[in-house]
């Protein structure tokens, strides 16, 4: 038997996802999630893992895309933002 893969959302899980730039083959965007960038090709089981770990995890995950967006460069954590922000007031 041959497992046929989807494309989803690597985010979500979904398949609701679209195609939105002919040229770029790689940006996609999600309906669910609203998601963009490339998209993964899966198998069943891993497709199902995505979508209970998007159920259980969702909050986690959008706070973590958004901090990524804020400074890509910079990634720290709350804490080590707060040792670095002492230290500044310090001097
Ligand atoms: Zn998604």
């Amino acid at each position: 038997m041959i497992k046929m893969k989807t494309k989803i959302c690597p985010r979500c899980g979904s398949e609701n996802i679209e195609w939105i730039i002919p040229q770029n083959w790689s940006m996609w965007s999600c309906n669910n999630c609203d998601y963009t960038g490339p998209v993964i090709e899966v198998d069943e089981a891993v497709e199902k893992q995505l979508q209970e770990n998007w159920k259980n995890h969702k909050n986690e995950i959008l706070n973590k895309n958004k901090n990524d967006e804020d400074d890509e460069e910079d990634d720290l954590s709350d804490e080590e933002l707060e040792e670095k922000l002492d230290k500044l007031f310090d001097d």
